[in-house]
């Protein structure tokens, strides 16, 4: 019987890993099918508190990843699969056998959405993707597309400014949805040329099966034109990993888990923590933040049915 299981190893997860660690309470991580979580796929990270000159994601995830072993938390590369609960216990189905356990906390994130365009899976490393620290540097000297308008997107398209000779910037709407700071600078960046109340319509290949352009829509006029791309960054938000727990935990309409008592679901033991459970703010430091919440949760929890 584990103590503590923590599902996900994004910012989340770790910093309920470091808390519940050093309350001895020997967590058990399941880092997931994206270990590390968004913070890996991003590059500079400068919001978050006690780093003057900014600091690597996939530094930090591992800087807190050490910092919770450090105190005795054990990590797994598994997947959780179905979670039950019956008088009282709590049983988590991980890679095909049931562990038991008193407590979890779900942080398992929310993962890269893609336009849904016909062939766009298959294309998925063709000429489609959704990270730009992972891909951008295949293609250089060429012109790359970056589609969406809010803090995600701006952030690929300036990074692929690095490597691509243009990079344009595809959004339905004729304003950006990112922050203001983070929407001037990329407009203000001459290599990015934006593409306003646009959709791409298909992805278009070569005869290697790469993606040499895209159809686009003007989505004010209806005209139909074709963008020369080697490659389109897609940067339209995120889904939230919740499927192992449909039917047991709640979620809201977009499967967002639903938090009733501080970061306490509807099953009891059960926390939620992080951008599995937030829509709103999404940031690095609010999923640390409730990853600590979860984990002091977690710790009362424990401490009430010990006695
Ligand atoms: P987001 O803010 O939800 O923006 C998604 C963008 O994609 C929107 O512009 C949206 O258009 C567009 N979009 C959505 N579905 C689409 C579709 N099917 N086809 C075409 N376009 C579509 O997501 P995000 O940029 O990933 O940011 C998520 C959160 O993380 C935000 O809170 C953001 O501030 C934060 N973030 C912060 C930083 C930073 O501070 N450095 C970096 C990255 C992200 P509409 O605008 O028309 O809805």
């Amino acid at each position: 019987m584990e103590k503590v299981i923590i599902v996900g190893s994004g910012c989340a997860g770790l910093t309920a890993a470091i808390y519940t660690a050093r309350a001895n309470l020997s967590p058990l991580i399941l880092e997931g099918k994206e270990p590390g979580g968004q913070l890996t796929t991003t590059t500079l990270v400068e919001n978050f508190p006690g780093f003057v000159d900014g600091i690597d994601g996939p530094t930090l995830i591992m800087n807190m990843k050490s910092q919770a072993e450090r105190f005795g938390a054990r990590f797994s590369y598994a997947n959780v699969e179905a979670i039950e609960s019956e008088g009282g216990c709590l049983r988590v189905k991980v890679d095909g056998e049931w562990v038991a356990t008193q407590t979890l906390i779900v942080a398992s994130g929310a993962s890269a959405r893609y336009l849904g365009l016909p062939r766009e899976r298959e294309l998925v490393g063709h000429g489609v993707t959704s990270c730009a620290t992972c891909d951008g540097a295949f293609y250089r000297n060429v012109p790359v597309a970056v589609v969406g308008g809010g803090d995600s997107a701006c952030e690929e398209a300036m990074f692929l400014t690095r490597f691509a000779s243009k990079v344009y910037l595809i959004h339905r709407r004729d304003t950006l949805r990112a922050s203001k700071i983070m929407a001037e600078r990329t407009l203000a960046h001459e290599k990015i040329v934006p593409v306003w109340d646009s959709a791409i319509s298909e992805y278009l290949t070569d005869d290697a099966g790469e993606v040499r352009a895209v159809a686009l829509k003007n989505l004010k006029t209806g005209a139909q034109s074709e963008l020369e791309v080697k490659c389109v960054f897609v940067a339209i938000g995120h889904t939230p990993n919740t499927k192992a727990f449909v039917g047991k935990l709640d979620m809201d309409a977009e499967g967002y888990l639903i938090q009733h008592k501080g970061t306490q679901t509807n099953m009891p033991g059960v926390f939620a923590a992080g951008d599995v459970a937030d829509h709103v703010y999404r940031q690095a430091i609010t999923a640390s933040g409730q990853g600590c919440a979860a984990a002091l949760d977690a710790e009362r929890y424990l401490a009430n049915i010990e006695g």
